[in-house]
């Protein structure tokens, strides 16, 4: 299965900048197989227990969060970059290669104990992750765990993710960043 999934996502080297291997998920997207493969994949661990929401991180993560979030009878939350959530939000800052950035979250997205999982397509360093647990907590949510299509173990994000005491789930893995 992993194989399949593979194969179907394409990789485009040197973007968005020499020396990143960017993978490329609409490739798996666009086949039917594919998509849903890695969307039963992703949720299999939790199909039967009872999951409140499902946070997808934009934008990617709103494509997958939705067809996973449907599956498992959940509602979805999105984590969107500052500044386009219309109600009152709650915000995270984390550092990036250069900078920083921000995410939000609507205040009243999850009620407290809220059983939450976090999708998002891929997960690299896992800083944008790790600010979306910690957004999602503050507000209240129970993150039973951290879903990814693929997994860059190079950068070591899973780690950071598990250490703050989320299991991950990713289905491929890819060498370098
Ligand atoms: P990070 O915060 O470093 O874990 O980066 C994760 C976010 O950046 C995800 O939303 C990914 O979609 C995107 N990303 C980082 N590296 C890559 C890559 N090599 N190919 C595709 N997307 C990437």
């Amino acid at each position: 299965m992993a194989e399949e999934l593979e194969r179907s996502i394409r990789s485009i080297p040197d973007y968005p900048k020499e020396g990143i291997i960017f993978r490329d998920i609409t490739t798996l997207l666009g086949d039917a197989r594919a998509f849903r493969r890695a969307v039963d994949a992703l949720v299999q661990p939790w199909a039967g227990s009872k999951i409140d929401q499902v946070a997808g991180i934009e934008a990617r993560g709103f494509i997958l969060g939705g067809a996973v979030a449907h599956q498992l009878s959940a509602g979805f939350l999105p984590v969107r970059k500052k500044g386009k959530l219309p109600f009152q939000t709650m915000e995270m800052e984390y550092a990036l290669e250069y900078g920083t950035d921000t995410i939000e979250i609507h205040v009243d997205a999850v009620k407290p104990g809220e059983k939450v999982i976090l999708v998002d397509d891929l997960i690299a360093t896992g800083g944008t992750a790790e600010a979306a647990v910690k957004l999602l907590r503050a507000a209240g949510a129970d993150i039973v765990a951290a879903c990814f299509i693929v997994d860059l173990p190079v950068l070591e994000g899973r780690k950071k993710i598990e250490a703050l005491g989320v299991p991950v789930r990713t289905l491929v893995e890819f060498d370098g960043h």
